[in-house]
């Protein structure tokens, strides 16, 4: 019989690591409070799917996560990707801001092995807790052969996604994953792993692990909006502003003006949707007006914030060449 793969667990907290003195409860809980050793225990079936090691990278809430900690999760992705006989990654994760870490990771990792993220809904000491499937399912797609190549992924709920384009989509339910442009790239049945399609933006990997992390912020438009946040920001010294715009990315007269003028100030305009999926229109297509500032394509406000954060980071100067940026928005 051929060796089980070699996977490397990285923990770093959230519900999928949390805990609650009443089991009746998915809604109070403390995250972040279960090590990784007692996670991987409580899934015995691991053992006969892969040979597993782990370290816990973090204990954190992801609602508070925080560039160091990405910083340091890059490092020990590279870290382990390079152990020769290591199959495979997987990173459990809170799902509040998993997809911006998945987006990061997109954006900044080669992947020569499979990185998949997973999470959970309900704290592990909950009734029908989901971490322990979502881990086994994890461990199973990051041993797969077919997994190699596809850049990082996401799997939960017995799905598996592409970090570029899932998001969080419901508070509480179980399946509040979703890749809203393509749906996911696959599932995961028991020892049945199916990758029944490619991603379409496979590995990006190309722009660094930022060294310093310039101020990129979102704001949003709606009806009659102030402008005292985007001055405030500019006067801040803000470097990037992604808007939240409605619908084909329409923003409100107000904002424009005030956008104008950071854009006149250097700061780099990204224009997002809020509806939460389609893409948003290559200026000047729908608003000569707000063709001034840039497409987000089809990438949700805070997708396009980590974008655009690690490009304004390598590169400063890019707010003043909106073409090359608006490229990268096209191809990554
Ligand atoms: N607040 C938690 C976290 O993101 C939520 C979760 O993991 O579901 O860490």
């Amino acid at each position: 019989m051929s060796q089980l793969p070699r996977i490397v667990v990285l923990a770093t907290g959230g519900t999928i690591a949390g805990a609650s003195t009443n089991p009746a409860s998915s809604a109070r809980y403390q995250a972040a409070t279960v090590p990784v050793s007692t996670l991987l225990a409580a899934v015995p079936a691991l053992q006969s799917v892969a040979r597993v090691e782990a370290e816990q990278v973090a204990q954190v809430d992801s609602k508070d996560m925080v560039f160091s900690l990405w910083s340091t999760l890059a490092a020990r992705v590279q870290h382990w990707s390079a152990e020769p006989d290591v199959a495979g990654i997987v990173i459990t994760h809170g799902t509040d801001t998993l997809e911006e870490t998945a987006m990061f990771l997109h954006l900044t990792q080669a992947c020569p092995v499979p990185v998949v993220l997973t999470a959970a809904m309900r704290p592990s000491t909950s009734l029908s807790a989901d971490g322990p499937l979502n881990l086994l399912d994890a461990v199973r797609v990051a041993g797969h052969p077919d997994a190699r190549g596809k850049g990082v992924l996401v799997v939960l709920n017995q799905q598996i996604h592409a970090a570029r384009d899932v998001t969080k989509a419901h508070t509480s339910a179980v399946d509040a994953f979703v890749s809203p442009q393509g749906g996911p790239l696959g599932f995961v049945q028991d020892e049945l792993v199916r990758l029944a399609r490619t991603p379409a933006h496979a590995v990006a990997a190309v722009l660094p692990v930022p060294a310093r992390w310039p101020d990129v912020e979102i704001i949003a438009s709606y009806a009659q909006p102030g402008r005292i946040a985007v001055d405030a920001m500019v006067a801040a010294g803000v470097k990037g502003l992604v808007v939240a715009a409605a619908g084909n990315g329409s923003v409100h007269e107000v904002l424009i003006a005030a956008l104008k003028d950071a854009a006149a100030a250097g700061v780099a305009v990204v224009r997002s949707s809020r509806t939460g999926a389609g893409h948003v229109a290559i200026p000047p297509v729908v608003d000569p007006d707000a063709g001034v500032f840039l497409s987000a394509a089809d990438l949700n406000p805070y997708k396009a914030r980590l974008l655009l954060l690690v490009a304004l980071a390598q590169e400063p100067g890019l707010a003043a060449a909106p073409d090359r940026l608006q490229a990268l928005f096209a191809s990554v």
